[in-house]
Formats: structure tokens, C-alpha cells, sequence
């Protein structure tokens, strides 16, 4: 079920279309029930390039915008499967192509663009501090040609998957900086010399099949060049990543959307109770006709974000309306979807519960959704900052 206008991404749907369609329900169902990690599908991802669609071409990718990715995770939603396994891969170059030193971009661009090495996963998230990130204790002391790493992450995604992982951690102890978000830097740091030899990782058992961890830093040596950009700007290079971070993962919820409009209306139209199809009730007929105008409606803003995106304006507003909105439209569409298919849509062969427990992440992650609230009341309304 589409919009009537013409697709300018109908060549990129219909090639995405083609590789998931390789792996159908069935796949992501077992892999659900194992907890595993779906390599086949994303080493598929990767050597079709379609991960590498951010990375320009002189690189090695493929040097598309911003709304051409989106529309990418946006169809492995769409087609059942979880962009979530590997979206990392996806957006966290963007961090380094755009504040890392030449000579790191030309060192590591083309080998994630090629698939050789995975940068699939950020560390900002710390257990004690949560949202506050400015307020994150793990700390980088410079020492020679080093710095020295100590604290502790949560909630770190796909770092069993990953060979590199961007890092935030304080510099400057938080009483020597005028604002609270300098002093923060970011690092490139290589998994593989990591683990084991200063890094801990413990993954957390959690309720959908999302790779994720603790992490544990132990007097971790990173070399002086894994640093990105300059030493203290580290968080204003996050916020910016964010926001492609956001709108892709609005992209995702509105092929999670769609996903559940098309299953529920599929059923309804089939499903026949007091001998008519259930989808002949208004109660079935409504939530999924407000439900699909949400999507709708999410997907228009999520395009508004990656024009802005892509021409380099500010879009802080739209990459967290969009994620918000889309991330609404999906568990809205996610409940009318189980809603309507009953008892059977808490049945694993169905698809539904797994997908619903699967979107319902979007409320909380990457950012949760009083944190998107408050961000448009105090920088769009112009409302006194809450906290
Ligand atoms: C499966 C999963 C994967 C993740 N992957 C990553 C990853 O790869 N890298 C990473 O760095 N992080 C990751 N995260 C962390 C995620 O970004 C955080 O969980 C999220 O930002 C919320 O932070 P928190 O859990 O610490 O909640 P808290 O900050 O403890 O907040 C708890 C609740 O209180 C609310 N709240 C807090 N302060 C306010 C306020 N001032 N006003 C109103 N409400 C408030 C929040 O909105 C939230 O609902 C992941 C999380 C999950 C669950």
C-alpha cells in the first residue's frame, strides 16, 4: 500500500525489496527465538553496498543523501526484517567523515565502505547518568602518545559485531569547563585490541533480539590518533550524528508502520466473524485508516529532515519530529495491528508480537520521547528548559 504520487526511490525500494526477499519471516522469527544475530542477512546488506550509502564515493560508497538511506532501513522494516541489527553501520560513519582528520577518513572509510571492517556501534549511554550526558563519568587522561580510558557504558549496541566503536568520554573534568557540554571527546577505538585488554563486555539479556552490552573500561590505552576532531568538542560531533541517527531510525518505524497497516488490513479483509470480514466493522475499519495517516504523515516529515539533512542546515527540530512522530505512528499502528488479529497476533508464527516488541524500542531509544518533547518545547516553543 502506497501514496498515489510517483516514488523517486522506487528503484532503491524495489532493490531492497529483492534482497529481503531472500529472507522472509521465517528467518527473522528463528533468529528471534535464538537470540542470534542475523549475519547472513547483513553480510548480504553489506556486499550488495547498500549500507555503505552514506560514504561518498570517493571512499568507496556510494555517495548518496541522507533520504536514499532512509528509504533503505525504511524497506527492511517494511519487508519484516529489523534494520536495528546493523543501522550502525549505516550512520556512525557520519561522525568520522565529518570531523575525523583526513588520514583517518582515507584509512577507514573505504574499508567500511567495502565491508572489511564494521563501525557498528557508539558508546554514550552510562548507567548512572542516563539522558544527562553532558554529566557521563568515563573519563580519557592524555599520557604520552595515549590516553588512558576508565569507566563504564550501558546499552551499547552490536559491539560483538563490530570491529570499531565511536566513544564519548570526558577529557576536562566537568568543574574546569565554562559549559557543560565542553571538555567531551570522541574516539575511534579499535574492538579488536580493546576487548580483552582494558575493555570488558557483558551483553544484557533483553526483551527483543538486539545485540547489547555493558562496558567496562579498565585502564583501556587507545593511540593519541583514534581521537576525532578536536580534543573537548566531542558532544557537539554526537548532536550532530544524532541527527542523522533520528531520522533514520524514523524511517525504520515508518517501515514498521507500514508493515502493520498492511498485515492488519491483509487479515481484516480475511478474517470473517458474525459472517462478514472483521474489516467491515468500523471498530477494525478506523484506527487503521488514522494509523496509516499517521505513517503518512511521519514519512512527510522525515523526507523535510533529510533535505536539511543533506543541504547541511540545521534540522535538530525535524530529525526529532520525525523520530517522533514516527515512532508514535508505529506503536499506535503496532497495537490496531494486534488488536485486530486477536488472540492470533500473540502467536510467534504470525509475526505480530515479535515486530510489536520491536517497535516499541522507538519510544525509549536512541533518545526517548519526553527528551523529544522537551527538546521542541524549549527550542521551537521557546519554553523555559524543564531540567
Ligand atoms: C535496546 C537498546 C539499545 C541501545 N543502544 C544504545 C547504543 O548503542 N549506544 C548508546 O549510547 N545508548 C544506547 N541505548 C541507550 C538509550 O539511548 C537510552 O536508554 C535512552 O537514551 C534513555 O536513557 P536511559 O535509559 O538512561 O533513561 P533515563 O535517562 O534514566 O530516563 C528514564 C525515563 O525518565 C525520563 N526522563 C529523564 N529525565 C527527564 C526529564 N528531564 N524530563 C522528563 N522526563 C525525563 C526519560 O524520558 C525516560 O522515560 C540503547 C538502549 C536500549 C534499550
Amino acid at each position: 500500500m502506497t501514496s498515489a504520487a510517483p516514488d523517486p526511490h522506487q528503484a532503491i525500494r524495489d532493490g531492497v525489496r529483492s534482497l529481503c526477499a531472500q529472507f522472509p519471516d521465517e528467518y527473522f522469527r528463528r533468529l528471534d527465538s535464538e537470540r542470534a544475530y542475523p549475519e547472513a542477512f547483513v553480510d548480504a546488506l553489506t556486499k550488495a553496498g547498500w549500507l555503505a550509502a552514506l560514504i561518498p564515493q570517493e571512499y568507496g560508497g556510494a555517495g548518496l543523501g541522507l533520504a536514499e538511506a532512509s528509504v533503505i532501513m525504511e524497506e527492511i522494516n517494511r519487508c519484516g526484517g529489523n534494520a536495528g541489527a546493523c543501522h550502525g553501520q549505516m550512520y556512525n560513519m557520519g561522525t568520522l567523515l565529518r570531523h575525523g582528520s583526513e588520514a583517518q577518513k582515507r584509512d577507514y572509510l573505504p574499508r567500511i565502505a567495502s565491508g572489511e571492517l564494521r563501525l557498528q556501534s557508539m558508546a554514550v549511554t552510562e548507567p548512572t547518568t542516563g539522558t544527562d550526558t553532558t554529566k557521563l563519568k568515563t573519563t580519557a587522561v592524555r599520557r604520552g602518545d595515549r590516553y588512558v580510558v576508565n569507566g563504564q557504558k550501558v546499552w551499547i549496541s552490536r559491539v560483538q559485531h563490530s570491529d570499531l566503536m565511536i566513544l564519548l568520554a570526558r577529557t576536562t573534568p566537568l568543574a574546569e569547563v565554562k559549559r557543560r557540554s565542553e571538555g567531551l571527546s570522541l574516539f575511534l577505538v579499535d574492538l579488536r585490541d580493546a576487548i580483552g585488554h582494558g575493555l570488558t563486555v557483558r551483553p544484557i539479556e533483553n526483551m527483543v533480539n538486539h545485540e547489547t552490552n555493558e562496558l567496562f573500561f579498565d585502564d583501556l590505552e587507545v593511540p593519541a590518533d583514534s581521537l576525532i576532531g578536536a580534543e573537548g568538542k566531542g558532544f557537539r560531533y554526537v548532536l550532530d550524528g544524532l541527527n542523522a541517527e533520528r531520522t533514520l531510525i524514523a524511517a525504520e518505524c515508518i517501515g514498521d508502520g507500514y508493515w502493520f497497516v498492511d498485515r492488519a488490513v491483509r487479515y481484516a479483509k480475511e478474517r470473517v466473524v458474525f459472517d462478514r470480514p472483521i474489516g467491515q466493522n468500523q471498530g477494525i475499519a478506523f484506527p487503521l485508516a488514522e494509523c496509516y495517516m499517521a505513517v503518512e504523515a511521519a514519512s512527510l516529515m522525515r523526507f523535510r529532515a533529510c533535505t536539511l539533512f543533506d543541504a547541511h542546515e540545521p534540522c535538530g527540530a525535524e530529525a526529532n519530529m520525525a523520530k517522533h512522530l514516527a515512532a508514535k505512528a508505529s506503536w499506535d499502528a503496532a497495537n490496531a495491528c494486534l488488536q485486530t488479529y486477536g488472540g492470533f497476533g500473540f502467536a510467534h508464527e504470525y509475526d505480530i508480537e515479535r515486530k510489536f516488541r520491536e517497535t516499541r524500542l522507538y519510544q525509549v531509544a536512541p533518545i526517548s520521547t519526553n527528551l523529544v518533547l522537551a527538546y521542541i518545547a524549549e527550542h521551537v516553543l521557546g519554553l523555559p528548559r524543564s531540567y
